[in-house]
């Protein structure tokens, strides 16, 4: 009774209500459904859950059917691997993924799995570690029963993290990263065993992987509250070697990444990737030089606009000195061109005040006079006209103009000449 009690208690009721809904209709077309993996772990450790992972033994698509049928809201069906994602109308639009029991099969090393419908048992067997192989029964007669082949409590019992067989990582060294990004989250220690199995044989396995698999990975850990501390570990046993020699020797220290918050304006970041995740690979990377740069980037198949932060914020850090006596309009003029997101990485690591100036004010500093006005005063446009309008926004940048009539009398005396 205590999980169930545990459920009743920790969900909150417009969730515990979905469950139900969800099981009730489950039950009706005889398929005994739990909720599994990550929500299991987190309920147990009396943490939050974020997402619902709910596994059926059947047809996830047809449920996802037959709840439409009853409650409306919209379905999306994937069915090469017999998965289907619920956005009800009620509850605001929470997104549920409705996911049928599976087993997966590895053609070779690394390689993606195969998928085919299968028991919860199966389901359970495929995962990475014993905590993430938990499930709880969330059909009516059978409301909060647990089914724990893999003893996955007595090791979150026992605060460890440990593969369920010895090929564990060979199927897929991401679980490598996995295994460091819990053990972190949780305070959790890798299990001896498969602690052993960070090896040569899976570094190898590793290596092979593709450069979009192996940032995804990276990414998580960007997300995560303490990335050095995964970092670190990660470096300890011995992994960067194996997905770019450069990043084993780029270190791990990373003291501003832990909340890097977004004091000085919106950022634009690649497609896919979180603020938090993009200014992490900037700082990370920025003491490299752009050759190597260039070959992590390439190697992790970094989107352009990731690269380009990099690169300029590398550049930029490296330059710092160089800008020292630089008047307002200097800086403001040669910072236009970077992306402002690197300008921001490299003022959180130099703390230097001129960016933070550009950043919170200089950037959006412009003369009163617009192009319009220019040709409303028989002016061509052309060259002249970008030149005009650059030297009034120095003026005003550098204090050299601080009204609107000062900058009339500049303007009038640029015409002149
Ligand atoms: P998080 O809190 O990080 O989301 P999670 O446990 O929910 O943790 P997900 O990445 O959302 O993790 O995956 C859901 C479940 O799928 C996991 O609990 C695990 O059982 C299984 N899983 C995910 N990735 C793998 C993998 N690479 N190999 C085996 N099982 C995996
Ligand atoms: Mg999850």
């Amino acid at each position: 009774m205590y999980l169930a009690d545990l459920l009743k208690n920790s969900l909150d009721s417009s969730l515990l209500d979905l469950i139900h809904r969800i099981a009730d209709e489950s039950s009706a077309l005889g398929f005994p459904i739990h909720l599994v993996g990550g929500s299991v772990r987190d309920l147990m450790l009396a943490r939050p859950i974020l997402d619902l992972d709910l596994t059926l033994e059947g047809d996830a698509i047809k449920l996802g059917r037959a709840l439409v049928k009853k409650h409306g809201g919209d379905l999306t069906t994937h069915e090469k691997f017999f998965t289907a994602t619920w956005t009800p109308q009620f509850s605001n639009s929470q997104i549920l993924d409705l996911i049928s029991a599976r087993r997966e099969t590895y053609s070779h090393p690394g390689a993606l799995p195969t998928v085919t419908k299968s028991t919860l048992d199966d389901d359970l067997r495929r995962r990475d570690f014993t905590i993430n192989a938990m499930a709880i029964r969330v059909d009516s007669d059978h409301f909060g029963e647990l089914y724990d082949p893999l003893h996955g409590q007595s090791d979150l019992e026992k605060k460890l993290i440990r593969v369920l067989h010895p090929n564990s990582f060979l199927d897929d060294p991401t679980r490598i990263f996995r295994a460091v990004r819990y053990a972190e989250r949780y305070g959790f220690t890798i299990e001896p065993e498969t602690l052993k199995l960070i090896n040569d044989d899976s570094r190898k396995v590793l290596a092979a992987l593709s450069g979009e698999r192996l940032r995804h990975e990276i990414d998580l850990i960007f997300e995560e509250p303490n990335p050095s501390a995964i970092l670190k570990q990660l470096f300890d046993v011995d992994i960067f070697r194996a997905v770019h020699p450069q990043l084993q020797v780029t270190g791990y220290e990373l003291p501003l990444l832990d909340d890097p918050s977004r004091t000085l304006g919106e950022f634009v970041v690649p497609d896919m990737l979180t603020f938090k995740q993009t200014i992490a690979w900037v700082l990370w990377l920025i003491d490299l030089s752009t050759l190597e740069i260039d070959g992590i980037s390439e190697r992790l198949a970094f989107p352009v606009l990731l690269t380009n932060a990099v690169i300029s914020a590398s550049a930029l850090k490296k330059d710092l000195p160089s800008f020292k006596n630089w008047k307002p309009s200097q800086w403001t003029f040669h910072l236009d061109e970077l992306p402002s997101l690197s300008v921001y990485a490299v003022y959180l690591v130099s703390k230097e005040s001129a960016l933070h100036d550009y950043l919170a004010t200089w950037q959006h500093v412009k003369p009163l006079t617009t192009g319009d006005d220019l040709k409303a005063r028989g002016l061509e446009p052309g060259p002249r006209f970008g030149e005009i309008l650059r030297h009034l926004r120095a003026a005003w940048l550098d204090g050299e103009v601080k009204t609107a009539e000062e900058e009339r009398q500049l303007l009038a005396s640029l015409l002149k000449n």
